[in-house]
């Protein structure tokens, strides 16, 4: 099927044309017509499938017709996140090169001045997040008695997070004549509630089961055991060890979790940036930016970044731990794989996850396969050297020859690298660019190893065994 037999103007074919897409995903496929006939539309769709052009390609063509008033936006998209609003903006950048389109984008996290000013302008096209919406809204600057079409994405997420409440009201602030476009991964009962609700007699389109992770994605899962010295070690490992990595995302469950394994990382020279929800907007967007760009190869991550993030080429997802949500574990591993490329992601699996990992198993419909030989957390304690010994790499195996009090040291200097309360702060540095290691004598510490090295500058002592000399891991390609 062809882009051209959808009913999208000429101006909107030419932008997608230019895009390089030559034929509508499903999603595209299934929603376009409708949106284009003014029907409401219940799009059940993962991220990654094409989602958002199935919603902003005819919305481009739709407004073609008529003009922006000042405060009295055209079109409503709600957004869950920051990151998922500045992407939907891109897209209309992206397909909307051939109109003169007014987009203003009310997340935040950002000054309000400007914002106002955008509204004041008139916008065609208004993408924001709930809260920042209604802050808009209660403070006079918004008028929402213009907009005829209404866009909910990822609603299941929305529900997530607790925006449920605030999208109620948006609804109800905005003409019942409009015309509503909602998405959603998953339809449990609220969600369901929500659009018997609100929509009017809509057209279902769904593209795949709910729950349903993409072929295109390698799975695996990988044993370590439970202390997390040992799971960064075997993350180490599986980084280095992966076929074709041309950049990964390492999902966490905590945000000081994500902070320690940044901070691990750098000091063991992967190139590594790091991103979670209480990093101010700014320091967001740059890192995403840098991770898009390639200039960061590995990026720490907590949830916020799983859902919705639109970074075209993953090519690895690394789940430093197992969602504690089984259905996380979808959109986690929905960051690779996306619109039809291959992905691989490994889940690093311990003792204490067997739960979490049969709530993955039942979600997903199948078995996780083992990297390397299957393991049986089960057996009895004696049997873990048998166990870890068929997943080690030579270099890991090496390493677990240092004398233990050497390797207790390595585990107590990274567990004790994030000074108290740092961990909930926004992470710094950007990102830490691999370097190789100068020359230095055998044993013990370089006499003129800077104290301050920028890739130790946390440790208080950092033991020998980490100042040998390194192979270079993750390489610039
Ligand atoms: P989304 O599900 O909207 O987040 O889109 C996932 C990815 O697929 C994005 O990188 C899009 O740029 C890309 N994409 C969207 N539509 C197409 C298409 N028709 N052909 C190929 N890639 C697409």
């Amino acid at each position: 099927m062809s882009f051209s037999t959808l009913g999208l103007s000429e101006k909107v074919l030419a932008a997608v044309e230019a895009s390089g897409y030559t034929e509508p995903t499903a999603i595209q496929a299934g929603a376009i017509p409708y949106v284009l006939e003014r029907r409401d539309v219940l799009g059940i769709a993962q991220t990654g499938t094409g989602k958002t052009a199935s919603f902003t390609l005819p919305m481009i063509t739709l407004l073609e017709k008529g003009r922006a008033r000042a405060r009295m936006p055209r079109t409503l998209i709600l957004e869950p996140t920051r990151e998922l609003a500045a992407q939907v903006e891109d897209n209309f950048n992206r397909y909307g090169v051939n109109h003169k389109l007014n987009v203003a984008l009310l997340i935040g996290g950002v000054s309000f001045a400007e914002q106002d000013r955008k509204l004041e302008r008139g916008a065609d096209v208004l993408i924001a997040t709930p809260g920042r919406l209604l802050d808009h809204f209660e403070r006079g600057k918004l008028l929402l008695q213009g907009v005829d079409i209404l866009v909910i994405d990822e609603a299941d997420r929305m529900l997530d997070m607790g925006f449920i409440p605030d999208i109620e009201r948006i609804c109800k602030l905005i003409p019942f004549t409009r015309q509503t476009l909602f998405f959603s991964a998953t339809m449990p009962t609220e969600i369901q509630r929500l659009t018997d609700t609100f929509l009017q007699n809509p057209a279902k389109v769904e593209v795949a089961k709910a729950s349903t992770t993409a072929d295109t994605v390698t799975q695996r899962i990988a044993a370590a055991d439970a202390e997390d010295y040992e799971k960064r070690a075997k993350l180490r490992e599986l980084i280095e060890g992966a076929e074709d990595l041309q950049n990964a995302i390492v999902f966490c469950n905590r945000k000081r979790d994500v902070a320690t394994l940044f901070r691990s990382l750098v000091r063991h020279e992967f190139s590594v940036g790091a991103l979670h929800g209480d990093m101010d907007q700014r320091s967001r967007m740059t890192m995403l930016d840098n991770f898009k760009k390639g200039h960061i190869k590995v990026l720490v991550a907590s949830d916020v970044a799983a859902r919705g993030l639109d970074i075209p080429t993953v090519s690895h997802v690394f789940n430093f731990d197992l969602p504690i949500h089984a259905e996380d574990y979808v959109h986690r591993i929905g960051r690779t794989g996306r619109a039809g490329r291959e992905g691989t992601a490994i889940s690093i699996v311990t003792g204490k996850d067997q739960k979490a990992l049969q709530a993955i198993n039942d979600v997903i419909g199948k078995e996780l396969e083992w990297v390397g030989e299957p393991v049986d957390f089960s057996k009895p304690a004696d049997d873990k050297k048998s166990r870890r010994r068929s997943t080690r790499t030579p270099k890991e195996k090496s390493r677990s020859r240092k004398p233990k009090a050497e390797v207790q040291e390595a585990a107590v200097q990274e567990t004790e690298s994030v000074p108290a309360g740092l961990e909930e702060q926004p992470v710094v540095p950007m990102h830490a660019e691999r370097r190789a290691a100068p020359p230095r004598p055998r044993g013990g510490r370089r006499a003129n190893q800077p104290k301050d090295d920028a890739i130790f500058r946390n440790a208080s002592h950092v033991p020998a065994f980490l100042l040998r000399e390194t192979r270079s891991k993750v390489q610039s390609r």
